[in-house]
């Protein structure tokens, strides 16, 4: 079932991303995590492309283990970045014949973190979007969206205009980077409403776990942690190291989650970064269990 069918308002819903597993340990941890996830029902599972993009051999190697073993509606991600549209057409193919009919079309970074080279024909998110769209009707697809605008993006507003533009193009929803302040979210989509855009756009949250893995992912993604937030993590880390760092964590999640959800979002893709401990607690805690 294409996801965009399935995102309903006023029935919120989870999700989760995985990344493709390196080893056979890292396919059973996988599996392990996607098994205890069950319990909180997710809507679909997404399965990251690695860096530098190629068609995503063990993406899809990953996304049918959690179709078939767990029985998930999978969403594999797609990046231009290494691609001509003779390959995307191939991954197609292949997402087709093992019943996948959900994408999400990135751009993706190349090894120097710029994007396909200058001369490839797929050089944003949008021109794959628009090449698959026009080959393949059926397919739902996700693309990226950046409630703190994407660091190559010179302004807040001319990245909404990008995000408009691609899902104009013909793609059907958003998963945002993962952030820190709800109001930037919000924002984001009451700036697309303005512009008569309403398709959905699922908030993506990252409990922070430890001092350490927050400094590495902010300096990768370009998401600020709040001076309040950043603060409490210092503190607590300076008190209780990184178990109390994931307290702080775990409860930052909590409230976003909660005030996502009550301010209308339609649901919450979470980034358990194949570990699912951190992410049931949120999810108890803010109530998504039932
Ligand atoms: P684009 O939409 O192409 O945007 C990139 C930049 O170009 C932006 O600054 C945008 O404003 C600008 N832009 C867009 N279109 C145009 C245009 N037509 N003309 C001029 N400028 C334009 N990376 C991976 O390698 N693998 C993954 O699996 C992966 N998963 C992700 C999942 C999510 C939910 C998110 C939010 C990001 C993910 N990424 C992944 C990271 C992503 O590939 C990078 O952030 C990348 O730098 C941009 O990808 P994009 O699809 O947003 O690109």
């Amino acid at each position: 079932e294409r996801i965009p069918d399935l995102i309903r308002p006023g029935t919120p819903f989870v999700s989760f991303e995985f990344f493709p597993p390196r080893d056979e340990e890292a396919r059973q941890r996988m599996l392990r995590v996607g098994e205890e996830l069950k319990v909180l029902h997710p809507l679909f599972v997404s399965v990251t492309c690695g860096a530098g993009g190629g068609g995503g051999r063990g993406t899809l190697q990953a996304a049918n283990m959690l179709h078939t073993a767990l029985g998930y509606r999978v969403m594999p991600h797609l990046t231009c970045c290494g691609l001509e549209p003779k390959g995307v057409d191939d991954a197609l193919a292949q997402f087709q014949a093992n019943g996948i009919n959900n994408v999400l079309a990135l751009r993706g970074d190349g090894t120097d973190g710029n994007g396909p080279d200058g001369d490839a024909p797929l050089q944003h998110a949008s021109d794959l979007v628009e090449h698959i769209r026009k080959s393949y009707p059926d397919i739902a697809l996700g693309v990226a969206a950046y409630p703190e605008p994407h660091p190559q993006s010179p302004s807040v507003q001319a990245d909404i205009d990008m995000l408009r533009f691609k899902l104009d193009a013909g793609s059907d929803f958003g998963v945002t980077q993962l952030f820190f302040d709800n109001r930037r979210y919000f924002d984001m989509v009451e700036r697309l409403a303005d512009q008569g855009c309403h398709k959905p756009v699922i908030p993506g949250i990252m409990p922070l776990r430890t001092m350490a893995s927050a400094r590495r992912i902010l300096s990768l993604c370009g998401a600020a942690i709040p001076g309040n937030l950043y603060a409490a993590l210092e503190k607590a880390h300076a008190q209780g190291g990184d178990d109390a760092v994931r307290e702080v964590g775990t409860a930052h999640a909590v409230q976003q989650v909660q005030g996502l959800l009550n301010g209308g979002a339609p649901g919450i893709h979470l980034y358990p970064l194949n570990q699912s401990s951190q992410c049931l607690d949120v999810a108890q805690q803010a109530g998504l269990l039932g």
